[in-house]
């Protein structure tokens, strides 16, 4: 047997090696990065070819074959594999689930590789001179030719007046012009723009900026511009956004620019638009992407740009499977494309801000708005003296009412959904717990249940006590569905609309709502994370938090981080326009006024806040200043979970250079009727992390109980469970 004899094939299972196969009966050539079907176990799979797999000498085992191979040409060109077993190295997750989550679902599932041509349907000379004696019954065809005639393409032929017309000889299908579209142009730049886009324009080839602009200072604008330069050297472009809520905006203001070269790329599209525009970026007809997290998966054949706007925001990073960060890959990419990248927010993350302070990455800043007006300083409602009703202090509704009367719009920002977050009992203070998880279920009043946000069990209120059949059951606390309906009751009359993912659910709905907002047919948005970031809303002058507390108090070292942005982003919604009728405001309800954190926050801005929070984060070993993984482990009890912590400690590679913290029980210890338990790795050497991961999770993998738990490794995670 000579090496040729196999190839090596990643799979799409659990499992962290590659599987071999002989090449097919039928002689098709087979490379790497192309698609096969193969025989595993007793089925078939779609796996990728990865290399001719090494002889080995002595190897008897018998190997199957390949069923059939799927494409003609790798699927992708080679730096993109290249990129994959990279990051399957670095998040030490199998290649062949990795190669699954950066394969749009199309192709995953086995469709075909070649982008479609776009045929249109052309009227022939025979059709022209059969024109004036078409059989009277032809009616359809006879339609469907005259608007051809008239030049009109985008007439709707059905699919039987087409056979007929083809058939004839009559119509002819031909490769479709390219739509013709109004291309805008870009404003002027403001002087702060023109010098920030050389700033940002200093070196060639790979090389990273923060682009550290306040909101509505004109990121966006810098983006087009640096995506014209890309797209006139001939390269393409790749531009991520966090939220598929934001992406539709984002990508329209490049449609609008560029025109048809640029595709979108998010979960709100179809399965095959995506394959279209995955496939279209590889054959490099799409110039330019616009996508969320998954969109650094895709075949460019020359990427010359990647931006990252929003960089610090936390759903760039994959929580579940392949737990990979977009903004860390996006970096690798680039690098390797030797292109150019934008890190762009108006409050970056603690890690960028390290990278750009040890001089890794250019610091740029753009600190005034284009409209000329600054984000409004946040002024503190102490709700110890000003009480809540229904979430809304009397100050915060005063406030509200003045904006209204003045033409100006309100937003109120709570981080809850549902009606609120506790039925507590009047008489014995019995509080409905999730029976599956160590939390409380949720009041939906709108939709009569009770409902868990962690494992999804639902179930309808009790009209009594459970526990000692009391008949006043209270909500107590507030979610957004409860805020709205005390603002409901306080302005009859105005338009209020709340806005989380429980009453929008499909992309759409939300566009059509963010228009009316737009076109100021909305009073008052309340809502959660989905309002905070990125929109931009001219009529906005009063921005209200409704509560900001429990970050305060919150284990996770990242929650003052997080606080920060959050609050630093949603008081930018505000006053966005030079027009506004009324002086912007933003109110912060909180029952803390004097924390330092939230203090400092309000005096000095958020770049001080991260300043002392990078501080207080080197002195506690934690990122950035230390590099962290996390072993996960879910069991059936407390005590297998700890047995399988512990096993696992006896195989951990005698090392000073990476800590290994526990076992000890997950922040919320039980969920969804399992119990969670962790190690936590740190060290401050990467390299050194990378080694003893490597060393060490084959040898878990190996424990008598790996197989029978749930356990995962998370490499930098962003939230510690
Ligand atoms: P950011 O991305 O920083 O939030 P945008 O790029 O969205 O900011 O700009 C905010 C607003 O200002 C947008 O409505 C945009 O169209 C407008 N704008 C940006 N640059 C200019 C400019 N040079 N002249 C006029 N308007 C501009
Ligand atoms: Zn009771
Ligand atoms: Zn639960």
């Amino acid at each position: 047997m000579n090496r040729a004899d196999r190839v090596a094939v990643a799979l799409p299972v659990p499992l962290p090696q590659l599987f071999d196969y002989h090449p097919p009966e039928d002689g098709s050539p087979v490379q790497p990065g192309m698609r096969v079907a193969v025989p595993f176990g007793n089925r078939s799979l779609i796996g990728l070819v990865v290399a001719a797999a090494p002889h080995i000498a002595g190897d008897e085992r018998q190997y199957k074959r390949i069923q059939r191979v799927l494409d003609a040409h790798p699927v992708a060109p080679a730096d993109w594999l290249e990129a994959l077993q990279w990051a399957a190295g670095y998040y030490q997750h199998p290649l062949g689930e990795v190669v699954a989550a950066a394969l749009p679902a199309g192709l995953r599932e086995g469709r075909s590789a070649e982008l479609p041509r776009k045929t249109a349907l052309g009227l022939t000379d025979l059709g022209r001179s059969a024109m004036p004696n078409l059989p009277a019954r032809s009616q359809r065809l006879r339609a469907a030719m005259q608007a051809l005639a008239a030049g009109d393409t985008t007439a709707k032929i059905d699919a039987a007046t087409r056979r007929r017309g083809l058939q004839a000889g009559w119509l002819a299908e031909i490769i479709a012009p390219p739509p013709q579209m109004q291309l805008a142009q870009g404003p002027a730049l403001t002087p702060a723009q023109a010098q920030t886009l050389t700033a940002l324009q200093t070196g060639s080839g790979f090389a990273v900026s923060l682009l550290e602009g306040v909101t509505g200072s004109g990121k966006t604008e810098l983006y087009l511009r640096l995506a014209e330069q890309a797209l006139a050297a001939g390269r393409q472009a790749l531009i991520l956004c966090p939220e598929i809520g934001l992406t539709p905006q984002l990508t329209q203001r490049f449609v609008a620019r560029f025109g048809p070269v640029v595709a979108g790329f998010h979960s709100g599209m179809g399965d095959a638009a995506r394959n279209h525009a995955w496939l279209a970026i590889r054959e490099g007809h799409a110039r330019i992407l616009v996508g969320t997290r998954s969109a650094v998966f895709a075949p460019f054949c020359d990427l010359g740009l990647v931006i990252v706007d929003e960089e610090h925001d936390a759903s760039y990073k994959q929580q579940e499977g392949f737990r990979y960060h977009a903004r860390d890959l996006a970096l690798v990419r680039a690098k390797a494309a030797d292109a150019r990248v934008v890190l762009g927010s108006a409050t970056p993350a603690l890690e960028t801000l390290a990278n750009a302070k040890a001089g890794r990455y250019h610091h740029v800043r753009l600190s005034e708005r284009i409209a000329g007006t600054s984000p409004p300083v946040p002024q503190l409602i102490d709700v110890n003296v000003h009480p809540v009703q229904h979430g809304l202090s009397e100050p915060l509704a005063a406030a509200i009412d003045r904006h209204l009367t003045a033409g100006g719009q309100a937003l109120l920002f709570i981080n809850r959904r549902g009606y609120a977050p506790t039925l507590l009992c009047d008489t014995c203070h019995w509080i409905a717990p999730c029976p599956h998880c160590d939390a409380r279920l949720n009041l939906h009043r709108g939709e009569g249940a009770l409902r868990c946000h962690h494992c999804g069990y639902a179930s309808r209120p009790p009209r009594e006590c459970p526990s000692c059949g009391g008949k006043k059951l209270i909500p107590v606390g507030e979610g957004a569905e409860r805020v709205e309906e005390a603002l409901k009751n306080r302005f009859p009359g105005k338009r209020i609309e709340r806005f989380d993912t429980d009453r929008l659910r499909a992309a759409g709905q939300l566009e059509a709502l963010l228009d009316d907002v737009r076109e100021r047919r909305v009073d008052v948005l309340v809502g959660t994370q989905m309002l905070a970031k990125g929109h931009d809303f001219p009529a906005l002058s009063l921005v209200g938090v409704v509560n900001a507390d429990q970050a305060l108090f919150s284990s996770d070292f990242r929650a003052l981080e997080r606080l920060g942005q959050l609050l630093t982003q949603v008081a930018g919604r505000a006053g966005r326009s030079a027009t506004a009728p009324i002086a912007p405001e933003v109110l912060i309800q909180t029952r803390e006024p004097k924390h330092p954190s939230l203090t400092a926050l309000l005096r000095d801005g958020y770049a001080a806040l991260a300043e002392t929070l990078l501080r207080e984060r080197a002195d506690a070993g934690l990122p950035p200043s230390a590099h962290l993984a996390l072993l996960r482990v879910e069991a059936p009890s407390r005590a297998k979970a700890d047995a399988f912590l512990l096993d696992a400690k006896a195989v951990f590679p005698n090392t000073h250079r990476v800590q290994l913290l526990g076992p000890a029980p997950a922040p919320m210890e039980r969920r969804d009727g399992r119990a969670r338990a962790q190690f936590l790795l740190s060290s401050t050497a990467r390299p050194a992390m990378q080694r003893v991961l490597a060393a060490w999770l084959p040898a878990v993998a190996a424990l008598p109980g790996a197989k029978a738990l749930r356990w995962s490794i998370d490499v930098d995670p962003v939230d510690l469970f």
